[in-house]
């Protein structure tokens, strides 16, 4: 336990909130006391539109602020799309980049998720960097090649354990009330950690790897306490302050 880096429990808030869900920010933010504080960092990703307001409103907490995805590039004729600068600018300090949602939804290949990550990095952001195989895969046993594959042609360039963070989410296990058993997620995550000593010597010690599929109160304590988990990329169940402080609290 006490070589593992302090762990990381983030809430993707996806496509869902207007700016009334903020007071859940504010209900986490007195639910991170010092004694939990001292266990894990907390991180909410809002959508865009909230980054701005999210984090005034975690000024005083120690809740951090992320965005969901970012553009490549700093500026330029991109309509509708959202710079890790811009990020940043908004008071964000991490961003996710590949989600399976992005990946699926948006074409999104492991080459756009290295750029986007090495664009995270360049605005001094945190790169949340998903990885994870789909239900296809998994039954044909290509996981571990996949995520390995997704691991090393997704990682920034420049990645350290302070600026990089990797999320294992099977894509079968997200948003679907399915988990993967603690063996399978046990092997998956030391596969990684393998894949970033290659790719990072030294460094991939600190790096955390959260995973995330379906984390709930009720299977955290399970999922958190694997070997190589540093803590959960959580959905929906980050939406409620008393769903995600109760997977905080397996920490405590
Ligand atoms: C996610 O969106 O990254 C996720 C893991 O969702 P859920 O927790 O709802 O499965």
């Amino acid at each position: 336990m006490s070589n593992r880096p302090k762990p990381l429990v983030a809430g993707n808030w996806k496509m869902n909130g207007l700016r009334a869900a903020l007071k859940e920010l504010g209900e986490m933010g007195q639910g991170h006391d010092a004694a939990l504080r001292a266990k894990c960092d907390l991180l909410i990703c809002p959508p865009a539109h909230l980054v701005y307001v999210a984090a005034a409103a975690a000024i005083g907490t120690r809740i951090a602020i992320g965005g969901q995805d970012c553009h490549a590039k700093a500026s330029g004729a991109h309509t509708g799309d959202i710079s890790a600068e811009m990020l940043a600018d908004s008071g964000a300090t991490f961003c996710i980049v590949g989600h399976s949602e992005r990946r699926a939804d948006h074409g999104e290949s492991n080459a756009a998720v290295k750029a986007k990550a090495e664009a995270a990095l360049r605005a001094g952001l945190t790169a949340i960097v998903c990885v994870g195989e789909t239900k296809d895969e998994r039954v044909s046993g290509k996981t571990l090649a996949v995520v390995r594959r997704q691991v090393r042609n997704s990682l920034p360039d420049g990645a350290s354990a302070a600026n990089t963070v990797i999320a294992y989410e099977p894509v079968w296990a997200i948003g679907t009330g399915l988990t993967p058993t603690v063996a399978d997620v046990a092997e998956v995550h030391a596969d990684i950690r393998r894949t970033l000593k290659s790719l990072m010597k030294g460094e991939a010690a600190g790096v955390r790897i959260l995973y995330g599929g379906s984390v709930k109160p009720d299977n955290a304590k399970a999922l958190l306490s694997v070997d190589n988990v540093d803590g959960a990329l959580v959905g929906g169940a980050s939406l409620k302050a008393a769903d995600f402080l109760a997977i905080a609290a397996a920490y405590r």
